[in-house]
């Protein structure tokens, strides 16, 4: 079995002391193994960046963003290699893991302005003759932490801009799928970046700690489940880092009674379902407000469920594939039956689908459930799996306190006709990403992307101008030459522009 290894310095390197199968998910089958780095190993990548960085924090923007160029390109052409990677490993239908590429290309896109970015803020006669600038300077080794579900999106959001800004990174990929990341990591090496500047570590726990105690890593960028975001946040601060820890989510979309029911229930589909529910943006939940809302809503989302298509990731022609695990397959069966068993009615059944050629394959089939509750388990947790839950209310506020109280404060959506109702919404919900008729918003590279409550840890959001900030410290200088006329004697005071 091949065994996927890591990037140090610019070389592959297997330390295979300890490896861990990595699965085809439509199979059901270990085609590979992924090594687990020891602490040597993850410290051979810290010093391989810390050598690294003094070079490239003096590389001219303009230059790091040629690199980007030709990253950029690199991925384009290699696009069906990656997106093959990322269904073999992951699942995702090939359709969808294009458009996950696609959006990771877009943050090396952003990353290719690097040079407009760190300009800085200059102000002349801060004083007389005196001028004052801040500059954004790279804070040095960076890490980042990254989940199963977007294997090339999300390590994108950081390392492209977080190396245009002049530091150099370490990436822990997720160990269940980590091939398209090795890769992509390999084509910038190939792009033309120095040895060093970008390393991958695979592994779990063991290299994450590394990653965090260690006193030469400057910042840890964090993306996954929000036990383990907290975990990463506290440790990281207690040991001095700066960190942006982005968790799980529970996205409510609010059905308005005006709502084209039409367009409602085809956006629903694709955001409930696609990737099989395994995104942090997926609407898990549909809050109508009115029965009638509600009744209409079930009545087509189920006549349209009927044709989905779930299958594995070479069958373009498939809406979705199967969950990450067997394990994780049992999870998301375990909800449909926890709410099922707390009185809800499970409309659409997807426990047992049947894949021809795939039986044993993770697959759980698209689900509807109606008359949830917040009091129950599948309502308070995220499921992560293809499954849209129906809460019934009886008002706009109350679809709003719904969504309000809930731990998560990822994404949300209203779908409406009522311009003034969406224009409240979007002010008051308390939820970091908002669509008005719109079912996944996530933000545009050249925006920044992150949740509120406990779907995020820290200050900034991931990418964009928030991820220039992140990665990069500001430093003011105060500056006078002295010279006739403007020599000063002795100042005890406070100085000021009095
Ligand atoms: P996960 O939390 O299990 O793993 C994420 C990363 O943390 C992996 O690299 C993993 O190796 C590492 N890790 C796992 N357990 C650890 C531990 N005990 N100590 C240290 N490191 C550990 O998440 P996942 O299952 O890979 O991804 C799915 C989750 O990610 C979902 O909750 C989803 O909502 C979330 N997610 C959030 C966003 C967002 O932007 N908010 C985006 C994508 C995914």
């Amino acid at each position: 079995m091949n065994t996927v290894g890591h990037l140090i310095n610019g070389q592959i390197v297997t330390d295979a002391a300890r490896v861990q199968d990595i699965y085809n998910p439509a199979t059901g089958t270990a085609s590979k193994q992924v090594a687990l780095a020891s602490k040597a190993t993850v410290e051979d990548a810290i010093a391989a960046a810390q050598a690294a960085f003094p070079a490239w924090r003096n590389t001219p923007a303009i230059k790091r963003a040629r690199v980007m160029f030709r990253f950029k390109e690199l991925l384009e052409q290699n696009a069906d290699r990656i997106c093959e990677m990322i269904g073999e490993e992951h699942g995702k239908i090939s359709h969808d893991a294009a458009g996950e590429l696609q959006r990771g290309i877009e943050n090396v896109e952003f990353a290719c302005g690097i040079p407009e970015l760190l300009k800085g803020e200059h102000s002349k006669n801060v004083g007389p003759n005196i001028d004052s600038w801040s500059e954004f300077q790279p804070l040095g080794v960076v890490a980042g932490i990254t989940p199963f579900n977007f294997p090339a999106m999300v390590p994108m959001w950081m390392f492209p801009l977080a190396i245009a800004c002049g530091n150099t990174f370490i990436l822990k990929p997720s160990e269940r799928d980590p091939s398209s990341t090795l890769f992509i990591a390999q084509l910038l090496q190939e792009a033309g970046l120095p040895d060093g500047v970008i390393n991958v570590v695979n592994g779990d726990k063991e290299a994450v700690d590394v990653l965090l105690t260690d006193e030469r890593i400057k910042a840890v960028s964090f993306v996954g489940s929000t036990p383990i975001a907290e975990y990463i946040y506290t440790t990281a601060n207690a040991n001095g880092k700066r960190c942006q820890a982005l968790g799980g989510a529970k996205n409510h979309a609010i059905i308005m009674p005006d709502a084209d029911m039409d367009n409602a229930v085809n956006q629903l589909l694709g955001a409930a379902f696609g990737s099989s529910g395994e995104r942090c943006m997926a609407l898990s939940v549909a809050v109508a407000v009115g029965d009638a809302a509600a009744d209409a809503l079930v009545a087509k989302m189920s006549e349209a469920m009927q044709t989905l298509k779930v299958g594995a990731y070479s069958d373009s022609s498939n809406d979705f594939g199967p969950v990450i695990t067997r394990q994780h397959q049992q999870k998301v069966v375990g909800y449909i039956d926890s709410a099922e068993a707390d009185g809800a009615r499970v409309v659409i059944d997807g426990r047992n689908p049947q894949v021809a050629g795939y039986e044993e394959g993770f697959f759980v089939g698209a689900t509807l459930i109606d008359g949830v509750t917040p009091a129950m388990q599948s309502y308070q947790e995220e499921i992560f799996g293809p499954v849209l839950q129906v809460v019934r209310v009886s008002s706009m506020d109350e679809a709003m306190q719904l969504i309000d109280d809930h731990e998560y404060g990822n994404g949300t959506c209203i779908f409406t006709r009522d311009g003034e109702a969406a224009r409240y919404f979007s002010d008051h919900i308390q939820v970091g990403m908002v669509g008005i008729n719109v079912p996944l918003p996530v933000p545009v590279a050249y925006h920044s992307f992150g949740g509120w409550k406990r779907s995020l840890f820290g200050d900034l959001h991931a990418y964009g101008p928030d991820g220039v900030r992140f990665y990069s410290k500001r430093k003011t200088i105060t500056q006078r030459w002295p010279s006739a006329g403007v020599r000063e004697g002795v100042e005890f005071s406070m100085p000021t522009m009095k």
